[in-house]
């Protein structure tokens, strides 16, 4: 077995709360170490997708691999006329360019050398953390973070029950014929005309996609969250008789995407010696499922905060330290941000698609900077609740009833 020196801050994972944090940390000075149980330069397993304001406003838009201006959704039936014109959002869309955003934050990360190791015990010591490897090696720091992901076992949480989790299969690949115009992103097409009166009745799910150029189009049925998921093989299905249903076949897969990540994870127990970051601290967007943005615009200031109490008070403990970041992490004003959108997601999961779509209708009719804010998670507490009143306001007393008292779909 092997002792490896104590380092101020150890983070355990490579994915993009890894690295995002790492780069943070040793832009503040501090003697960082990683570990992961695969490389940080490995190609992550999924796409990050991201409105273009939120990568400007960090001043990384050149990061974005796609950008679409043409963005739209399909809220209707897909039967009335009116139905088949989409909502255009006029927000400019983004995916990163994984390897160009990977390499962005390695640069920052300096020469932090990554172990690669699987954390299987963490010990604390009081003044120190130690995580010994399914290696036996052992690695010490005066405070871990956990970046790995939202399996983590070594993060302690409530148990509220099941978890709902956002399901999707998806096909990056060649068609037919194109599944949306050329040069456009389809944010969520809800049209359910191909769906039959049984399907109608089970937990709905929109259809995500893109134009990615060259006659390659990426498209996802996706369940926006729901305890038990929808099953992949069902997904697949309703993808294949969405497609069918417009007269488009899939004529090559380049890529096949099973998505499944949970969206209302409770927030961990604050009061824990371990520290964590990314999808291990429940800070997935309850509503939206995303993250990325999230991450970036979050790591700078646990980042600062750690490296001041490290060099102001050398005497701080392993505990003392985490507690530091988890105030930072979930201050009251964002623990009671995400208390709203688990609330409302708690409702949205409640409503049959007629409903779903009746709600998504009116959300995007909401002003622009307030259903971004409100899927990026940066309206301040007071400007969101005023946001969900109006949303209350402009919907229907359908909408309105489930919001109020949810709604139980019919069983088949
Ligand atoms: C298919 C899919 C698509 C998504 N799309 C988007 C999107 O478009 N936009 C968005 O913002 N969010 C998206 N998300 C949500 C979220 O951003 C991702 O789940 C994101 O990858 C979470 O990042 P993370 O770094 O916390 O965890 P992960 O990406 O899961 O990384 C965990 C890391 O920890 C390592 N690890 C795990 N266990 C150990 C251990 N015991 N010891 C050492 N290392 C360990 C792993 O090897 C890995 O490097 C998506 C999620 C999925 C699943």
């Amino acid at each position: 077995m092997k002792l490896i020196d104590c380092a101020d801050v150890l983070v355990m994972g490579a994915g993009p709360a890894a690295l995002c944090i790492v780069a943070e940390l040793v832009q503040e000075g501090l003697q960082v170490k990683a570990l992961a149980s695969h490389a940080p330069d490995q190609r992550w397993p999924n796409t990050y997708g991201i409105w273009a304001e939120e990568v400007e406003s960090l001043g990384m838009a050149s990061l974005l691999g796609h950008r679409w201006s043409n963005t739209v959704s399909y809220f209707g039936n897909g039967i009335d006329e009116h139905s088949l014109s989409p909502v255009q959002h006029n927000f400019d869309y983004g995916l990163f360019d994984q390897a160009a955003l990977q390499k962005a934050l390695l640069l920052k990360c300096g020469d932090v050398t990554w172990h690669l190791e699987t954390a299987a015990k963490i010990h604390y010591l009081g003044a120190d953390t130690e995580v010994t490897c399914r290696s036996s090696n052992t690695y010490r720091a005066r405070v871990v973070i956990d970046a790995s992901g939202h399996k983590s076992s070594f993060i302690r949480r409530p148990n509220h029950g099941p978890v709902a989790q956002q399901a999707a299969y998806g096909v990056v690949g060649r068609f037919s014929a194109p599944p949306v115009d050329i040069k456009q992103f389809v944010l969520m097409d809800f049209r359910p005309d191909h769906l039959t009166e049984a399907e109608l009745k089970e937990p709905p799910s929109f259809l995500y996609a893109m134009d990615l150029g060259d006659g390659v189009f990426f498209v996802e049925e996706t369940s926006l969250a729901c305890a038990p998921p929808l099953s992949w093989n069902s997904l697949k299905a309703r993808l294949h008789s969405r497609l069918s249903n417009r007269g488009i076949e899939i004529e090559e897969i380049l890529h096949e995407e099973h998505c499944l990540f949970p969206m209302n994870l409770p927030l961990p127990d604050r009061n824990q010696s371990l520290l964590a970051f990314g999808g291990s601290a429940s800070m997935v967007h309850p509503a939206s499922g995303y993250m990325v943005g999230a991450l970036l615009r979050r790591a700078p200031t646990l980042a600062k905060h750690l490296a001041q109490a490290i060099a102001i008070q050398p005497e701080l403990d392993s505990e003392a330290l985490a507690r530091r970041g988890w105030e930072v992490l979930w201050t009251p004003e964002l623990v009671n941000r995400h208390r709203l959108y688990q609330f409302g997601l708690g409702r949205l999961m409640s409503f049959d698609e007629a409903r779903l779509r009746n709600f998504f209708a009116t959300f995007f009719r909401l002003p622009r900077e307030d259903w971004s804010g409100f899927l990026a998670n940066t309206l301040p507490l007071s400007r969101l609740l005023i946001v969900m009143l109006r949303l209350f306001g402009m919907s229907n007393w359908n909408v309105r009833t489930g919001m109020i008292f949810g709604a139980p779909r019919s069983k088949t």
